[in-house]
């Protein structure tokens, strides 16, 4: 408001005509400075002095999102010099073509034909051949099959009983296939057709599509900054009516990231489980377990801190998978068999590798503590085997 206020001093103080600094070429055109010359200075100091240069959204996202407006809008007096600005700006002649069918099915096939003869024009004039459209492109993008397996059962739940056939053609056309076109990043389409439902007045689709947009990239800032652009592109009323919806869309993903943050973090309280002991069956001597855990599918890591008392120690075993000692305290033995009885010590950490046999424990005369972690494989983490002997724990370093 007070940079308003500021340009409308401005434009008292100079009546108008000569508001812009030297230098600075002017973008209104002279009919306007001649017809409307307060409607000049807002062009020139205002939008293009101002909103154009808003570090908030690129000069190419300005450019896409100015675009998509006037192609939405059919207003194809104004695309000449939109189209080419953009090619200034960094969007390529194929994502413009690009954003041109996208926009048939978000505004409807007379817009975007009306769009493709302005467009050739100015790909003409510039020397950009046909071929040059589909330079570019890229990988189709990767797809979330959760994100899309709800996406296309809303869509039948919505419209499926009543007009099947279009709900055959959002699932298999819309979102099967041009939402999945490599010519234009799924970032880029959820911001063209964001601006188009706001252009057209569809706050309907909004909601939806500005949650879709922003899993697809788009931030917080780049929304209420593109609603801000487009209030000089679609007007003041059209932005305002957008603003509720993405209030609500900002709203409601940041509870799902809280709620989500609070019931999923799983924290294990010191003490809050019972301390096990080591079964006779796997282990010789005094062996405890506290904190055990094993991390559901699809991860597959397990493990918890083990104790062993002076002498005590595992049977012989194999992990399927490997496992991890983290020697937290005193100073113990581990031997692969076939190799020698090594010692490990407080912050020592060692790798066991996958099916090999080998057994751990305490010394013979000193406690050991070590953090165990090893992965599953089909659900089985370690496979015992016989106890080791006297005669083979007595082999340790002397
Ligand atoms: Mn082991």
């Amino acid at each position: 408001m007070k940079l308003l206020a500021a340009v409308l001093a401005l434009c008292s103080l100079a009546a108008g005509a000569q508001a812009q600094q030297p230098g600075s070429p002017r973008v209104a055109p002279p009919d306007m400075q001649a017809i409307t010359p307060p409607l000049a200075t807002y062009t020139d100091d205002v939008l293009f002095g101002d909103v154009w240069k808003r570090p908030e959204l690129g000069p190419r996202d300005r450019s896409l999102v100015t675009v998509a407006a006037l192609i939405a809008g059919g207003h194809t007096q104004q695309m000449t010099g939109h189209f080419n600005r953009a090619l200034d700006n960094g969007v390529k002649p194929g994502e413009i073509a690009a954003v041109i069918t996208h926009l048939a099915f978000y505004a409807g096939w007379p817009r975007a034909v009306s769009a493709i003869g302005v467009a050739k024009e100015v790909f003409a004039r510039r020397g950009i051949a046909a071929d040059a459209l589909t330079l570019g492109s890229s990988e189709p993008p990767a797809v979330d099959p959760a994100r899309e397996a709800a996406r296309a059962a809303a869509v039948e739940a919505q419209m499926g009983g009543t007009v099947p056939a279009l709900a055959r053609y959002t699932n298999s056309v819309l979102f099967g296939d041009l939402w999945r076109r490599p010519d234009l990043t799924p970032r880029d389409r959820s911001l063209v057709t964001v601006v188009a439902l706001i252009a057209t007045g569809q706050v309907d689709q909004l909601t939806f599509h500005i949650d879709r947009g922003m899993a697809n990239g788009l931030t917080r800032t780049e929304v209420s900054e593109t609603i801000t652009h487009l209030a000089f592109y679609a007007g003041w009323p059209r932005a305002v009516s957008a603003i509720a919806v993405a209030k609500a869309v900002f709203e409601s993903r940041q509870a799902a990231q809280s709620g989500k943050g609070g019931m999923l973090l799983e924290i294990m309280r010191r003490g809050s489980q019972p301390t096990v002991q080591g079964s006779p069956d796997f282990f010789t001597g005094s062996v405890s377990v506290d904190q055990r855990f094993q991390r559901k599918d699809p991860a597959r890591v397990g493990g918890g801190i083990v104790t062993f008392q002076p002498g005590a120690r595992t049977a012989w075993h194999t992990h399927p998978l490997g496992q991890t000692l983290i020697v937290t305290s005193g100073t113990g033995w581990v031997q692969l068999e076939g190799g020698p009885v090594e010692e490990i010590n407080a912050g020592d950490v060692v790798w066991i590798p996958a099916n090999l046999r080998h057994w751990h424990g305490a010394t013979a005369g000193t406690a050991m503590s070590h953090v165990a972690i090893a992965e599953a494989l089909d659900g089985k983490s370690v496979d015992w085997m016989e106890q080791v002997s006297e005669q083979q724990y007595r082999r340790a370093p002397r």
